[in-house]
């Protein structure tokens, strides 16, 4: 093999370029996002009467002939068309009230280019079929519903000027659009040795590169949707987030704790060297709410209609067995794409086995939470 003859010392300390790896796991099988996707299914039923009366107030006031709606960050499970589908069903029941007719819908499903879209428009035509069932039909039988998959980053532009009345990011926003560069000093060296996210143990300017990144990121959301959202548009994000200042806020660290604690355990047991895993970090950040209102004033183009932190229990069912399985599941699902390419495909299962054990035991002790950020923007 021709990879063989090139030198690999410096393999794993490649930058990873999230765009091009960022996914969830695709397809349908057992370890597919579509099948473990109930955590961010439970923050979407949390806010749910949020989104939909928000899209509602949108068309209510406009009242546009063709009600355009985007999902930023819809993946390749169920979740996304519960959203658009809802608010089709509802706007729909608007019009049938007053007898009016029902305007035409564009649903733009966003995700990077590396997301599986198959899974979702040819796969399981389900999915897109149950946002069709409640549209109304034209003169000609067709439903009204028009379903377009946009892939591209969030962080740049995704759709024409004022185009767009009303988008949904549920579970998504947390995910920053690179690794930030902080985290590696003046020669290279990575600065947050052992952990993967920033840690009580982290050193100071840990925080500090995932804030700067955080604000840039954000920031960029914000300018690209200003220019496509119309004016009197809404957008519902929901994000993972903290209630503190605290960076190192348990409850938003605890899970990438016990994944740090799952690689030492491998670590200790040579499946993979230290150095290895000192140079992974992941591109997420975990906002509060005075950090996304900062970002918000500065950008200037959407006034705050809402916004508050929520919590969803992950010991859902109280058996610490059942609920740690479904969580390392739903983990596994959401991170395997950026830790098989640092580290490998063979790692994983050694690595969630152990990760499995780590949860079951702390959600015997305590009960685990999400904390998650809703805030509804509109668009001035
Ligand atoms: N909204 C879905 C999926 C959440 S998983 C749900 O609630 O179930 C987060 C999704 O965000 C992933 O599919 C990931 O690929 C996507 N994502 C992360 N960064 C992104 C970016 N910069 N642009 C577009 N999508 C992104």
């Amino acid at each position: 093999m021709v990879s063989s003859l090139l030198p690999s010392p410096t393999k794993h300390l490649r930058p990873m370029h999230v765009e091009t790896i960022l996914h969830m796991k695709e397809g349908l099988g057992d370890t597919s996002y579509a099948q473990n996707s109930s955590l961010q299914r439970n923050s979407i039923e949390t806010l749910k009467n949020i989104i939909i009366n928000s899209a509602l107030d949108v068309y209510i006031s406009l009242s546009p002939e063709q009600f355009t709606l985007a999902d930023l960050g819809c993946s390749s499970g169920p979740n996304t068309v519960t959203v658009a589908g809802e608010i089709i069903k509802k706007i729909g029941g608007i019009c049938h009230k007053y007898s009016i007719p029902a305007p035409d819908f564009s649903v733009m499903l966003n995700d990077l280019p590396t997301n599986d879209f198959n899974t979702v428009f040819v796969n399981s035509p389900e999915f897109i079929q149950s946002l069709k069932d409640f549209a109304e039909i034209d003169e000609w039988g067709h439903p009204t519903v028009f379903v377009a998959g946009v892939p591209g980053s969030f962080y740049g532009r995704l759709f024409p000027r004022r185009s767009v009345h009303f988008v949904s990011s549920c579970s998504s926003l947390h995910w920053l659009s690179k690794v930030p560069p902080g985290l590696f000093n003046d020669i290279g060296q990575p600065v947050n040795k052992g952990k993967m996210y920033i840690s009580h143990t982290s050193p100071p300017e840990v925080a500090k590169a995932y804030y700067k990144q955080f604000q840039g990121d954000f920031s960029k959301f914000l300018k690209a949707r200003s220019v496509e959202i119309v004016s009197g548009g809404r957008m519902v994000l929901a994000m993972l987030g903290r209630r503190t200042q605290d960076h190192s806020d348990p409850s938003t660290t605890l899970l990438w704790e016990l994944l740090a604690q799952s690689f030492d355990l491998l670590v200790s047991h040579e499946i993979i060297d230290q150095e290895k895993l000192n140079s992974y970090n992941v591109p997420f950040y975990a906002p509060n709410i005075i950090e996304i209102e900062e970002e918000v004033r500065k950008e200037g183009s959407f006034a705050i209609d809402y916004i508050d932190i929520f919590e969803t229990k992950l010991n859902a069912s109280g058996d610490a067995r059942k609920d740690g399985k479904v969580l390392s599941m739903a983990i596994r699902a959401i991170q395997e794409s950026m830790l098989s390419h640092h580290f490998g495909g063979d790692i994983i299962d050694a690595l969630f086995n152990n990760y499995t054990e780590l949860l079951i035991r702390s959600m015997e002790r305590e009960e685990i939470k999400s904390v998650q950020i809703g805030v509804v923007l509109r668009k001035l």
